[in-house]
């Protein structure tokens, strides 16, 4: 495994090889790597011949800075977890590296930015736009591979890619779960052993909506989960929106749409814990 934090050196890599007619499959990450991340490893490697991870914790889609202070590094293992799976690249930069000077660029998404993590994380997507713009131009992958826990930024990522007329497929991969059912995150590291566990209500949740889904309204599916958290004092919901997966828009009816998803924020012990579930009618 080769290991870069220059941007020069990792382009005159990707030069040679793209030159030896090999694709490049491409992970972006901020590290404190779990098995979600290596699970997108794993899908790069089946489908292209060259993996590269990056390891960057990006300020810039950051609206909080005690947030972004307190996010985990833990570059050590993370190289060991990688070379273990035999990821080719990983490049890991410094700030200086990746914003030599302020980027000034303000991307337009339309709706899609307007609502859930959009609206209540101010700036974050133009902030991810800023760093996978940059990493896409010095990477420039055939394959881009995304997590489907970060369900909107799915919806970022490939509207970016049009804007910017990038020829990459982006392909986002199915959320790995802890054994308790709670989504792995990196930020589950800050969490107590205990309130790890009653995290996992925050999964019990939403299967139970999908559930219910089946039976109710959107309106009363909306409210049990509201309820379920107003009576759980350990953790605070800040959304639960039930959404058309393209436009990201609420549904109203179950049947203003064919692609529907649940996608959840809740708190504990000051963590911000995201989650989401494809609603099945069928
Ligand atoms: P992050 O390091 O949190 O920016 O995540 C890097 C990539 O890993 C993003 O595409 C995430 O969506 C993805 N990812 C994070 N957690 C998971 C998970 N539990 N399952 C699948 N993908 C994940």
């Amino acid at each position: 495994m080769i290991t870069i934090n220059s941007k020069t050196e990792l382009a005159s890599l990707i030069n040679s090889i793209k030159l030896s007619n090999k694709t490049i499959g491409f992970i972006p990450t901020m590290g404190a790597l779990h098995q979600g991340h290596l699970s997108l490893v794993s899908e790069s490697k089946k489908q292209c011949n060259i993996s590269i991870v990056s390891i960057f914790v990006n300020p810039t889609q950051f609206n909080d800075l005690s947030d972004l202070e307190k996010y985990p590094r833990t570059l050590e293992s993370d190289l060991k977890f990688l070379d273990e799976i035999d990821c080719d690249i990983v490049f890991t930069p410094e700030n200086e590296e990746m914003y030599p000077k302020k980027d000034n660029r303000i991307f337009d998404f339309g709706n899609i930015d307007k609502v859930m993590e959009g609206a209540f994380r101010p700036g974050h997507f133009n902030g991810v736009a800023q760093i996978v713009s940059k990493l896409f131009d010095i990477v420039k992958p055939n394959c881009a591979f995304f997590g489907k826990k970060d369900f909107q930024q799915v919806a970022i990522i490939n509207n970016m890619v049009k804007q910017l007329n990038y020829n990459i497929q982006i392909i986002s991969c199915q959320i790995i779960r802890e054994k308790s059912g709670l989504a792995m995150s990196s930020r589950n590291e800050r969490l107590s052993p205990e309130n790890r566990k009653k995290a996992s209500f925050i999964y019990e949740t939403i299967l139970e909506a999908k559930k219910l889904a089946k039976l109710k309204t959107v309106n009363d599916v909306k409210t049990f989960v509201e309820n379920k958290f107003t009576e759980n004092t350990d953790l605070k919901l800040e959304y639960f929106e039930i959404v058309d997966d393209f436009s990201l828009q609420s549904v109203k009816n179950w049947t203003d749409s064919q692609n529907i998803t649940a996608c959840i924020v809740a708190h504990i012990e000051g963590v911000r814990l995201i989650d989401n579930i494809k609603i099945d009618l069928k």
